[in-house]
């Protein structure tokens, strides 16, 4: 991806090295901790965190130190996603409030409990900020086998996905229906949900193409890191067998087929997932 030398996103907030307090479950172990616990429970692997409470170490978004290109990356593909959505939320006659990414290592407090860095990145609604540890890509790369700056960005895209469901209010109807449906069909909902957030990465990366920031390759990396974390092969690894019922992302092909849905066609109203 063509990225080095184009200007960043101001609304990075950098708790990198601030201690975020709490019984951090760190690393790859923690991660497959929380992987099997959401397993055995059938939780979404979020909820595990939700334990809501006052966020105090607020700080003011800025840019990035220089000298730092992984946090200087996201901050240009967070600037892409800004731009992208802007314009697409000016076509249909709305406005495009921005989130705030949060970069963290280890843990950090949100709006929807202590965020840890073994949870992988996800997004707040209830902050409606983006919270992420760079240390995932490394996994990205190195356990799940998914290597390359476009499979970073396309997880970066995911997450302002679920930003976008929150502004067009997606989100807070799932919630709610989610908490009116039995378990099976809340797992069911949060797959269609997470498809969607794939599609409109997609989506975003579709628009990068277009004004010419991909490389050779740069897609076929994005969708190979749609496929190392599909839940079918992510519960494979973690526990040896599959159980479709406790979904709550998409097996591998569904991801992959949601993020080139949105790749190709470029379109918010190809990515109907429900
Ligand atoms: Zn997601």
């Amino acid at each position: 991806m063509k990225w080095r030398g184009r200007a960043g996103s101001q609304n990075i907030e950098d708790r990198r090295g601030m201690s975020g307090g709490g019984m951090a479950v760190g690393g790859i172990g923690g991660l497959v901790l929380v992987l099997v616990l959401s397993a055995l429970t059938g939780q979404n692997p979020l909820d595990l965190l939700e334990t809501t409470g006052p966020v105090s170490n607020e700080v003011r978004p800025g840019g990035v130190p220089a000298d730092d290109p992984q946090a200087e990356f996201v901050s240009v593909v967070l600037a892409d996603t800004e731009t992208t959505w802007e314009r697409l939320f000016d076509a249909s006659g709305e406005s495009y409030e921005a989130p705030v990414l949060v970069l963290f290592t280890g843990s950090t407090q949100s709006a929807c409990g202590l965020g840890q860095s073994a949870m992988g990145p996800f997004y707040c609604p209830g902050d409606r900020k983006v919270y992420l540890d760079l240390s995932f890509f490394r996994e990205l790369d190195e356990r799940f086998g998914a290597p390359g700056d476009f499979a970073q960005a396309y997880v970066v895209a995911h997450e302002i996905g679920h930003h976008v469901q929150t502004l067009t209010g997606i989100s807070a109807r799932m919630q709610s229906a989610r908490q009116r449906a039995g378990e099976r069909e809340s797992n069911a909902l949060s797959v269609r949900q997470e498809l969607q957030a794939d599609c409109f990465a997609g989506v975003w990366g579709h628009y990068a193409a277009r004004e010419g920031l991909l490389e050779p390759g740069d897609a076929e990396e994005g969708l190979r890191a749609a496929a190392a974390i599909g839940d079918d092969r992510l519960q494979r690894q973690a526990q040896g067998t599959v159980v479709p019922e406790s979904f709550t992302h998409g097996s591998s092909a569904q991801r992959v087929e949601w993020l080139r849905r949105g790749l190709e066609s470029g379109s918010v109203d190809s990515c109907n997932t429900f």
